[in-house]
């Protein structure tokens, strides 16, 4: 298959992936959150075509785009008054509600599920390439599964380069992580991943949400709802450890660090560090990639994904990052972080 690129500033491009969803094939499309790797929700048989191009594991459901509110009633059955409420509130947005599946969604979309994951998404490419396509887009994000999520055209070309018909390219998204899922199946709504939209601002709109205990515990043997979560996620190739003060001693943090470094590079191995701004010029380290300022976090979650990707394409055998879990983006960047690094922790 030989995978086509278009920016998306270009008018014939949305026409042509268009065209290619109704006829069952794969695009991948620029949203506000990451790229998605979309086809016809409503097709089984292209829903499948995802999982084959992902290696994604079939029981991981996919989300369900929209370009109009109204389409939540043809999808799915009980959509509460929260779940209006919250409609209302965040979309076009990167918010993700889960609600019962009606029979015209296939279980091939909802990985076997009865509920289906729905979303508006805000990006105008996206937005456009609903409309156009008249098709519901089912579109998990346009990575190798188990890679990191794509944030630009050039993440999706490394995996997906003649897997798929079409590459949309337009830009570095703005979000930079998934969007938060929320399950409206219940009568307290729960978040399944957190991502951009808080449970401070969710709470604010409905009143009191819980969280999985799967994302507030992930030592713990919680089963995750959102079926994804479990699997081991946003990987780099190297091994990566988070090093954390629980005192918020920021020089022990930098000593640990340092001497790790030491340690690994000492030992011949090929070391890099993931860096807040702030802490940039502390360390003693040939790899220093810079996420962002802790005091503005939403820099943190938009460079994270393809920093990981980073130390990929310098080979890095060994990965030490601080944590970033301090402002309102905390808990959506340390979900994130921590699944990369396969829960390694390191507390000075
Ligand atoms: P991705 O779009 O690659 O970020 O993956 C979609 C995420 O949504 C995965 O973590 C899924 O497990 C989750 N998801 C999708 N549909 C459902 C559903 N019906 N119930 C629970 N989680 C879901
Ligand atoms: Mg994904």
């Amino acid at each position: 298959m030989k995978t086509i690129f278009k920016s998306g500033e270009n008018a014939d491009a949305i026409k042509q992936a268009a065209a290619i969803l109704q006829n069952g094939g794969l695009v991948a499309f620029p949203t506000e959150t990451v790229y998605g790797l979309g086809a016809d929700a409503l097709n089984a048989e292209a829903a499948a075509k995802i999982y084959a191009a992902k290696g994604r594991p079939s029981d991981n459901p996919l989300i369900v785009h929209i370009a109009d509110k109204n389409a939540v009633y043809e999808l799915a059955y009980n959509v509460s008054e929260k779940a209006v409420m919250l409609m209302e509130a965040f979309w076009p947005g990167p918010l993700t509600i889960i609600l019962p599946k009606k029979n015209i969604v296939p279980y091939g979309t909802t990985g076997g599920l009865n509920t289906v994951a729905i979303r508006m998404p805000s990006h105008p490419v996206a937005l456009s390439l609903i409309k156009e396509s008249g098709v519901y887009i089912a579109a998990p994000s346009a990575n190798t599964s188990g890679r990191p999520s794509p944030t630009n055209a050039e993440h999706v070309k490394e995996d997906m380069d003649g897997r798929i018909d079409m590459i949309i390219d337009g830009g570095a998204v703005g979000i930079g992580i998934e969007s938060t899922i929320v399950d409206m199946t219940g009568e307290i709504p729960t978040i399944l991943r957190p991502g951009f939209v808080t449970k401070k601002m969710l709470e604010d709109i409905v009143g009191p949400v819980t969280t999985d205990k799967a994302i507030v515990c992930p030592d713990a043997a919680y089963k995750p709802k959102a079926p994804g979560m479990k699997y081991t996620h946003y990987a780099p190739k190297g091994e990566l450890t988070i090093v954390e003060s629980i005192t918020n001693d920021n020089t022990a943090v930098i000593d640990k660090i340092n001497s790790l470094v030491k340690e690994k590079t000492n030992a011949g191995h090929n070391v890099a560090i993931i860096s807040s701004e702030e802490n940039s010029g502390k360390y003693n380290c040939k790899n220093i990639f810079i996420a962002g300022s802790v005091s503005k976090d939403e820099t943190v979650a938009a460079r994270i994904y393809g920093i990981l990707r980073q130390c990929d394409d310098i080979s890095a055998d060994f990965i030490f990052s601080e944590a970033f879990d301090k402002g309102a983006l905390g808990s959506a960047i340390m979900n994130r972080l921590l699944k990369a690094a396969g829960q390694r922790i390191i507390n000075v």
